[in-house]
């Protein structure tokens, strides 16, 4: 069987949609999560759904037995993620998985990024497990600006304090279909590390343009600096912490840190990805 984790979440369950569209016979595919209400469609489709609490080593056992391959999603709950994670790679060794496939970030394991170190910390862990793997570095999420498009509709203006940095975003779609291929595709994977991200690396003046176009309002990028983008958000009424997260986050996008572009992820799955205003378009 292939185990999904996080499939009660959007990006396992896209996964489990590519393997059910790639032909995977839908009762050797577990989609593993807490809020199983969520996967009642999959269910319905053939999928057998598993509850899978990190924190439940008894929920990994019972999930994970029999299981030739398991995609382990890296888990939303930031902080908490490296014993999360070592969980599940303790119940893939006992399980004797021959394959796991785990959901990295760019450069994982000598990136400066905010959010590298969670991830170095699961590859090291994986690595040393000794279990059969393949890390796929995810690269940004087109959907991670999308959330602010009423905002965008409202005032027109994208702020942020990235500079002139690039992104090379792709969609959820992209990432979950090359999961699948991977998992699909199996031992010539093994050992491989990916680099997946869009083939364009854009900017935010693009960024602008490409919600300029689906939203029918004019939207324009206006930089600020990081102090003052710090401000504007605690002044929005956010959090010192969240705040502090989201400009890191840009300083690493005006470093360049998410403007990789390997071609991974386009090799992978076997077509371009998707571009950013259809992948603006589809998430609206
Ligand atoms: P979602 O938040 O939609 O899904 C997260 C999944 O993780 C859910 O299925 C959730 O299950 C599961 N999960 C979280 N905590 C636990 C836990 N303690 N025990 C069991 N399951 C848990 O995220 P996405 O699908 O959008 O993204 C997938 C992952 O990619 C994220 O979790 C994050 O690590 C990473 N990410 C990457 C981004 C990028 O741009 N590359 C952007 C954002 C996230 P349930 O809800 O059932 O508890």
């Amino acid at each position: 069987t292939i185990v999904v984790t996080g499939a009660t979440g959007h990006l396992g369950r896209l996964i489990i949609e590519a393997l059910l569209r790639d032909g995977v016979t839908p009762s050797t595919i577990v989609a593993g999560g807490r809020s199983l209400d969520k996967i009642d469609d999959l269910v319905a489709r053939g999928v057998t759904a598993a509850r899978i609490d990190y924190a439940d080593p008894a929920s990994l056992d019972a999930a994970l037995a029999g299981a030739d391959t398991v995609v382990l999603v890296s888990g939303s709950e930031v902080g908490q993620r490296v014993a999360q994670h070592a969980a599940v790679i303790d119940a893939a060794v006992r399980a004797g998985v021959g394959h796991l496939i785990y959901t990295s970030a760019p450069k994982a394991t000598t990136s400066p990024l905010v959010l590298a170190p969670e991830h170095k910390a699961t590859e090291e862990a994986i690595a040393a497990a000794g279990i059969p793997a393949t890390i796929l570095r995810n690269g940004w999420y087109t959907e991670n600006y999308t959330g602010q498009a009423e905002q965008l509709r409202a005032t027109g203006r994208l702020v942020a304090s990235v500079g002139d940095g690039r992104v090379a975003s792709a969609s959820r779609v992209d990432y979950a279909d090359a999961a699948a291929a991977v998992a699909i595709g199996g031992a010539p994977h093994i050992g491989a590390v990916y680099e997946l991200s869009g083939d364009v690396a854009w900017d935010f003046t693009q960024l602008a343009a490409a919600f300029t176009e689906v939203l029918g309002r004019e939207v324009v990028y206006v930089p600020v600096s990081t102090e003052e983008h710090l401000a504007i958000l605690t002044g929005a009424g956010l959090d010192e912490g969240t705040a502090g997260f989201v400009v890191a986050l840009d300083g690493n996008t005006r470093d360049g840190l998410l403007a990789e572009t390997s071609g991974d992820l386009a090799r992978l799955i076997g077509r371009p990805t998707t571009p950013l205003v259809d992948g603006i378009r589809a998430a609206l």
